[in-house]
């Protein structure tokens, strides 16, 4: 993935969605989502959540809109 040139983002990906929403935390109008990786810092050895997920951002106001284990 090419990296954006013009800012240091604390996001690792930028999505396009295919009609804007309005972001339910500020009620900015989203043409995009930003998605940043969780990464499983600490855990009981016995569980069996995933290792990884990630969290789905508004561009506008970085609340978080989804946050998801798994899938990655
Ligand atoms: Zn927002």
């Amino acid at each position: 993935m090419p990296a954006t040139t013009d800012s240091v983002s604390t996001f690792e990906a930028e999505y396009l969605l295919e009609s804007s929403l309005t972001c339910p935390k500020c009620s900015a109008e989203m043409g995009s989502l930003q998605v940043v990786r969780l990464l499983r810092d600490k855990v009981n050895f016995t569980s069996t959540l995933p290792r990884k997920g990630y969290v789905i951002l508004c561009p506008s106001c970085k609340g978080i809109i989804s946050a998801t284990l798994g899938g990655i």
